[in-house]
């Protein structure tokens, strides 16, 4: 952690934080933190809001206005708290199964609405702290306590998802990309809409173990090795692509925003009483 950000953004009497050795979501925590002091915002401007699973554990740590809901409903939550103050900052802290599975419908709806809150979604490619299930993204063949023989399923793309239900700006990192994390939360808290980030973490304890991917050096690796960023794959060949995953910003527009198209119709609605 940067020299600072700790004693300025977090609570200290919640720390040490209980994420598993080697995980990769303090690395995702801390690059957040670290866009949010960048941009200057104050504290209170700030509302982070989680759901159920071990990414959601972030905003306990937190010294913002936070809250910590039920699962999958973390979007909920936090649209009633942008249409309640549309001045705060709001930013989604969720799990690939908290936000693609048992929050899918919320997720498709809040992006649709183009809402103006930042998701930020920690994807260990697995249910974690429930224990090891499988969940929308873990890989068709992967393995999961509720998959022992081999995943079935096709797996989300969240950030093609994101994008067609109608988010505004969607981008995808890595635990081992921390920096493009940084600025992609900066321009996502910045963007006047949806903003989807997806931040690949890595989980040695669950979706490690259960597919030998080695430990948490070796995951990280696997990171470095097989992403590539979006602007660099535009003049790679098909050889050098074989394989591997996209970074980088994937998608920006701008598009009218719900709590201002809202605002405007409670305004006609006042001027007509
Ligand atoms: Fe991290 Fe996995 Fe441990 Fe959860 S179970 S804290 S995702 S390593
Ligand atoms: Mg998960």
């Amino acid at each position: 952690m940067v020299s600072g950000l700790i004693e300025k953004y977090f609570r200290y009497n919640r720390l040490p934080h209980i994420w598993c050795p080697g995980c990769g979501h303090g690395i995702i925590l801390r690059s957040i933190v670290k866009a949010i002091d960048e941009l200057g915002y104050n504290k209170d401007e700030i509302c982070v809001v989680s759901g159920i699973g071990c990414s959601s554990r972030a905003p306990g740590y937190l010294d913002f206005n936070t809250l910590h809901t039920t699962h999958g409903r973390a979007l909920a939550f936090a649209t009633g708290i942008k249409m309640a103050n549309p001045n705060l900052k709001v930013i989604v802290i969720t799990g690939d199964g908290d936000c693609a599975a048992i929050g899918g419908n919320h997720l498709i709806h809040a992006a649709r609405r183009n809402i103006d809150i930042t998701t930020i979604v920690f994807n260990n490619n697995i249910y974690g702290m429930t224990g090891g299930q499988y969940s929308p993204t873990t890989p068709k063949g992967e393995k999961g306590t509720t998959a022992p023989y081999g995943n079935i399923d096709k797996n989300f793309d969240l950030c093609e998802l994101a994008k067609a239900a109608g988010a505004t700006y969607v981008g995808r990192a890595t635990a081992y990309h921390a920096k493009l994390i940084t600025e992609l939360v900066k321009s996502g808290i910045q963007n006047k809409g949806f903003s989807f980030i997806e931040t690949v973490s890595v989980c040695p304890t669950y979706y490690g173990r259960k597919n030998k991917k080695g430990d948490a050096v070796n995951m990280m690796k696997f990171l470095k090795d097989n992403a590539i960023n979006i602007k660099a794959a535009k003049s790679s060949d098909a050889e050098r692509l074989n394989g591997k995953f996209l970074i980088g910003e994937f998608y920006k527009s701008i598009e009218p925003e719900y709590t201002d198209e809202y605002n405007k119709i409670i305004n006609i609605f006042q001027k007509e009483r």
